[in-house]
């Protein structure tokens, strides 16, 4: 028999994830000039991770990735499996042997924790059910945020936090004819958070916000953002990697505070608050959210490697929400190796291992499941094509065995009582969604439950 990735044995290929890395992994694969099959196979009947239910809806343009997807998955070496969760539907070891390589794309789909008392209290929240709930992710669609406080605070300054803070201050005319689900913007449209305190450990010059997203908070219907100028007082290490190439990022973000900063008062109904140098070391409340408790910090170590250092000194605001915006991280599977500390799967070179390092044959991870939850859309394509890259250097080595591939897993196949959604079902989902939000102006109506989008498929065959 042929090394795989010839016509009499093509190489087969599962993808776990139908999300950014995983359909990068796909292109690579179509254009690796081997002869490929590949199955991609997802747990939601939705396709595209976190471009569908993690950017956020008033993005749009940022969604136009999916185009590229769309052109990948109706490629005719692809096949799409959807609403098939592997590890609990589907064992690893059963795709390992159905299939020559399988390359995890899973993601990082659960947060970080903040290690602090009241974590946990009603009224304290995590950035990724806050964000899921407005997106439409099947899985907070049920969540309930206690909109009615009119205080909020989010700890973290990265770029969700620019996003959790964007949609918790514009009104429901700037988001009326965006893809953000129903159920989220008739609570939004009854919120009462009016000030909204966005918290970080390190100073101005360390905040992860992009520059885009930051200066799109000052330029709200509704909400003006109020920065005091002594926050703004930098260190000399600060300044110092504004000299460098490096720190252009940085030295932008701390100009557009300070046009902040020195803005009038606006008089509009809502304020964004920026906070810097505090870390969370208590969530304060007897029954529900009443405040936060901080400790100030100052800046430690040379310019870019700067570390907060407590003070000593005590901090506490007064608010009946929090969101907690500090990393996502990714879950472990059943039948993979897990790093729990770093939330990934250990990889070398896209390669997995074992607790000892020795690679896993067959088995490569690419993506935020790879990298952790770093980077930009495009930052998993370079990513992906890397990992690529090893199943292809490895092909030869590859067991020589033709691999029956989705035929061989009677999960895939729906024939253990499963509805598997194809790309073909997927198309007609996307159709249904956006003829419910043309009604009303929006891209799209998402469906919020698996049994919503089966449903779809149960009377496209009518
Ligand atoms: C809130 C938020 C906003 C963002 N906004 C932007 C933005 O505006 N611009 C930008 O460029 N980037 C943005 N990003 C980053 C971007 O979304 C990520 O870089 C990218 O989605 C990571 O791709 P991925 O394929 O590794 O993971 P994901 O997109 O998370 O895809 C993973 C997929 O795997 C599936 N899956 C998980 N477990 C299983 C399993 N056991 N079996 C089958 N399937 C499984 C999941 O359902 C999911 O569909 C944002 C991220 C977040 C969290």
């Amino acid at each position: 028999m042929s090394v795989p990735g010839t016509e009499q044995n093509p190489l087969k290929v599962a993808i776990v994830g139908a999300g950014p890395s995983g359909f990068y992994a796909a292109e690579a694969l179509l254009k690796s000039g081997l002869v490929v099959r590949i199955d991609m196979i997802e747990r939601l009947p939705a396709p595209f991770g976190l471009v569908r239910h993690g950017v956020a809806p008033d993005h749009p343009k940022l969604k136009e990735a999916i185009a590229v997807y769309d052109r990948i998955a109706r490629s005719p070496e692809f096949r799409f499996f959807g609403n098939v969760t592997v590890g609990r539907d589907v064992a690893v070891e059963a795709l390992g042997t159905a299939y020559h390589a399988v390359i995890f794309a899973s993601g990082a789909e659960t947060d970080r924790r903040l290690g602090v008392p009241g974590e946990d209290l009603p009224g304290s929240y995590t950035a990724t059910e806050f964000v899921g709930w407005y997106n439409g992710h099947p899985d907070f669609r049920d969540r309930v945020f206690d909109l009615s406080q009119e205080v909020a605070i989010i700890i973290g300054q990265g770029n969700v936090a620019a996003d959790v803070c964007r949609i918790l201050a514009k009104t429901v005319d700037e988001l009326k004819h965006t893809d953000i689900a129903e159920h989220a913007l008739d609570a939004l449209a009854a919120s009462r958070v009016r000030d909204i305190y966005v918290v970080g450990r390190r100073g101005p010059a360390q905040a992860k916000f992009t520059a885009k997203e930051l200066r799109e908070l000052g330029d709200l219907d509704a909400t003006e953002v109020l920065v005091d100028p002594a926050e703004l007082e930098l260190n000399p290490e600060s300044l110092a990697e504004f000299e460098d190439r490096k720190g252009a990022a940085s030295k932008k973000n701390v100009d557009i505070l300070r046009d902040f900063a020195a803005r009038p008062r606006g008089g509009k109904a809502g304020r964004i608050h920026f906070r810097f140098l505090l870390s969370p070391t208590a969530i304060l409340g007897q029954g529900h959210v009443e405040g936060v408790a901080f400790e100030r910090n100052r800046l430690s170590g040379p310019p870019f490697e700067q570390a907060a250092r407590s003070t000593g000194e005590l901090v506490e605001l007064t608010a009946g929400l929090v969101f907690r915006s500090i990393g996502y991280k990714g879950v472990a599977m059943a039948g993979v190796p897990f790093d729990a500390r770093q939330g990934v799967f250990p990889t070398r070179d896209g390669r997995i291992t074992d607790e000892q390092g020795t690679v896993l044959p067959g088995l490569y991870a690419c993506g935020w499941i790879k990298r952790g939850p770093t980077g930009i859309i495009g930052t998993n394509k370079p990513c992906s094509v890397a990992t690529v890259a090893s199943v292809v250097a490895d092909g030869a080595g590859l067991d020589e065995a033709p691999r029956p591939g989705a035929e061989g897993l009677p999960a895939l196949m729906g024939t253990d009582g499963r509805r598997v959604v194809s790309y073909e079902d997927w198309i007609a989902i996307d159709q249904a969604e956006m003829s419910r939000g043309a009604a009303s102006g929006k891209p799209r109506e998402k469906f919020t439950s698996v049994e919503q989008m089966l449903e779809v498929l149960g009377a496209a065959r009518r």
